[in-house]
């Protein structure tokens, strides 16, 4: 079985099955991208979307640079953040 990060641990526990799909789906239409130029999903970087905070950034791991970078946390689509 797949092991996911605390937070979805989290989420799983305190949401319904319904609502934690919701929560994934959103989450799941954001990216974040390393200065490197490499992006990954959010949701599989650990992130969760659903109370945005508004940060535009944030620290997480990125496979090429092999370490933790500051990340561009952004729409998928390339559509704005309302
Ligand atoms: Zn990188």
């Amino acid at each position: 079985m797949k092991k996911h990060p605390a937070e979805h641990r989290f989420l799983r526990f305190v949401l319904p099955a319904k609502a934690f799909a919701a929560v994934k789906a959103g989450t799941k239409e954001w990216e974040t991208a390393c200065p490197c130029g490499h992006t990954q999903d959010y949701w599989d970087a650990g992130g969760v979307r659903a109370w945005a905070s508004g940060t535009p950034t944030r620290l997480a791991f990125c496979p090429v640079c092999n370490k933790n970078t500051l990340q561009q946390v952004r729409r998928k689509t390339g559509v704005p953040e309302a």
